[in-house]
């Protein structure tokens, strides 16, 4: 006895192909399009908090190539701790957290240091 299957879209019974997980072509596009939405929101809204946080630390660092400053200035300006685009584990052991070129690590419990390209920086120092 075949297990009956049913539609991933509206529930409906879904006959044909044993791989079949539609009722309809109008089902499988509209269970697509819903679920592209709603990836695509997702990450519309994990974008828009990590460019956020990128624009806080630029206007933190400014034209400085680095810049110590209370980790409590950082979340008054709504910066996302959780929000990063990669983590660098440096060979001391300490842990940076990255967005794109700007960096930053906590130094102590209230401290963090904010760091800015490495080439922007070399060009800063030779101006
Ligand atoms: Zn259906």
């Amino acid at each position: 006895m075949k297990t009956p299957r049913f539609c991933l879209d509206c529930g409906s019974a879904v006959s044909g192909r044993a791989d079949k997980k539609y009722c309809s072509d109008a089902c499988r596009i509209q269970y697509h399009n819903r679920n592209h939405r709603i990836t695509q929101n997702l990450a519309k809204n994990v974008n828009r908090i990590i460019r956020t946080n990128y624009l806080i630390l630029e206007r933190c660092i400014g034209n400085q190539s680095e810049r110590e400053l209370p980790l409590n200035e950082l979340e008054i300006r709504g910066f996302r701790f959780g929000f990063l685009t990669h983590l660098s584990h440096l060979p001391d052991g300490r842990l940076r957290c990255s967005i794109y070129d700007l960096s930053w690590e906590k130094i102590n419990d209230k401290n963090c240091l904010i760091q800015g390209p490495e080439k922007s920086a070399e060009k800063r120092s030779l101006v």
